[in-house]
């Protein structure tokens, strides 16, 4: 039986990174992986949609470029776009196996169960690990709405080999409306229907509206408080105002969230405690049973790719003793056109909790950059309490970089009347913090 110091269960963002890490500290590795290496993230979540999202802002400039003198017409050749987002795929993993070889992360294709505490099974082989890191991730939540099993999922979406000619979506959060973005660029006539009153309803709610009015302007459809009551094969049924309709769409995807993966992977036999959020963790995400670990999608805190990473890297300082209280901020983006970023408590948080705040809020269309390069959709925001950014949203061109001025002006703690005094570059987007 092979013994190793640390002994992972999935290679996603947060297995794969983790293993990586712990290898570059001196660490023995064995990194154990069912499909695919990179997980979701790489292989049908944030990098296929990051590549169709490329090509639908391309599409999208091409629209507006008359108003600069350019006549621009296009033809999406959809194969092409598919093989495209392949290969970026494809790239991304090679380059991470290339990786994984080279640091000496020993890695074993199989689906593994933890046998006892300490030892893990794969392939009919056991293996002891002084440290079990379970990075198993998460799926598309089914089973809840009436013949939800007729309906796709994101991944099966991103697998299309053709465009659907209309496309209803179930669910508005953020992996419906960044489908909803590309697919209606891409010239699919999309649908979205969401339960809640407003689209990613964890945003900030003037957010929320903008981009509602965004997709509205990109065509698509956008029915809120619309409840789904059942799938069938090419048509759903809901409620929208009190009323019952029925709906015809080639294809009709589920969006309505994720739930952990924490299934057949040994956690009653070792004593594992979960609820239905995820395995509980605590604050170096070890779970009841020391030396075991949960990360990344699994224990259900925040889904995205880049706090899976972190979390990884806080278990090795613990393991290292490298205590540190600092807890940083995690930003997140929403992939639509324009985009959204977002990092810390939103308007509607801070008066939940009875905090006084005032808001800044600039518009891109003052920046001679954004004008210039025809994106003045969009402005930002920045909550701020006792003089320091607790807040910060932005919904505009290129978001998902600008975030990360607020990211590092809130961990740092840098006062919000220090920002006047900072030089910025001109003609630049940054200087909307200014
Ligand atoms: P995963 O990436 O899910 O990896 C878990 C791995 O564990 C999988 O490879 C699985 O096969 C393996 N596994 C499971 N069980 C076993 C077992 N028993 N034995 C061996 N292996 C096992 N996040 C962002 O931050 N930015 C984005 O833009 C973004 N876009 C997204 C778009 C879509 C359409 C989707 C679906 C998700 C998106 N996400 C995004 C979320 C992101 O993909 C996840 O948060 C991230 O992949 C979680 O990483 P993870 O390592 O926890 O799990």
């Amino acid at each position: 039986m092979k013994e190793f110091d640390i002994i992972i269960i999935g290679a996603g963002p947060g297995g794969y990174a983790t293993a990586l890490d712990a290898r570059s500290r001196g660490f023995s590795v064995l990194l154990i992986e069912k499909e695919k290496l990179g997980g979701t993230c790489l292989n049908c979540g944030c990098i296929p949609t990051k590549a169709y999202n490329a090509i639908a802002s391309l599409i999208n400039h091409t629209k507006d470029a008359s108003v600069m003198g350019l006549e621009m017409n296009y033809t999406l050749d959809f194969t092409k776009a598919l093989e495209y987002k392949n290969n970026v795929v494809c790239d991304l993993t090679s380059g991470i196996d290339f990786m994984l070889k080279k640091a000496g992360v020993e890695v074993i294709y199989g689906k593994a169960a933890l046998s006892k505490p300490n030892y893990v099974s794969v392939n009919s082989e056991e293996y002891y690990g002084k440290y079990i890191i379970i990075a198993t991730g998460s799926r598309n939540l089914a089973g809840i709405i009436k013949g939800d099993d007729k309906a796709l999922n994101s991944t099966d979406i991103l697998a299309l080999d053709s465009l659907p000619e209309s496309l209803a979506i179930i669910g508005g959060g953020v992996i419906g409306v960044e489908i909803a973005t590309i697919f209606a660029l891409f010239g699919s006539k999309v649908t979205i229907f969401e339960a809640m009153d407003s689209l990613i309803p964890q945003a900030d709610k003037e957010i929320a509206r903008r981009l509602r009015s965004y997709l509205t302007k990109l065509g698509v459809t956008v029915n809120t408080n619309a409840k789904v009551l059942e799938i069938k094969d090419h048509s759903l049924v809901y409620s929208l105002k009190d009323e019952e309709k029925e709906e015809s769409f080639e294809k009709i995807m589920m969006a309505i969230g994720h739930r952990p993966n924490i299934e057949e992977i040994g956690l009653e036999t070792i004593g594992i405690l979960y609820d239905k959020k995820g395995i509980i963790v605590n604050d170096y995400f070890e779970t009841n049973l020391q030396n075991h670990f949960a990360i990344g999608d699994c224990n259900g805190k925040i889904m995205l790719a880049h706090y899976a990473e972190f979390s990884g890297k806080v278990v090795l300082d613990h393991i290292e003793k490298k205590y540190d209280d600092f807890v940083p901020l995690c930003p997140s983006a929403i992939f639509t056109i324009p985009e959204i970023a977002q990092i810390g408590l939103t308007e509607e948080e801070l008066k939940e909790k009875g905090i006084e705040y005032t808001v800044k809020k600039t518009m891109y269309r003052s920046l001679g950059k954004a004008l210039a390069m025809n994106e003045k959709e969009g402005f930002i925001k920045l909550l701020i309490v006792n003089n320091k950014i607790v807040g910060c949203h932005i919904i505009g061109y290129d978001a998902s970089t600008l975030i990360h001025e607020a990211m590092l002006l809130m961990n740092l703690n840098v006062d919000s009347d220090r920002i006047k005094d900072f030089i910025y570059a001109h003609p630049t987007l940054s200087e909307i913090f200014k």
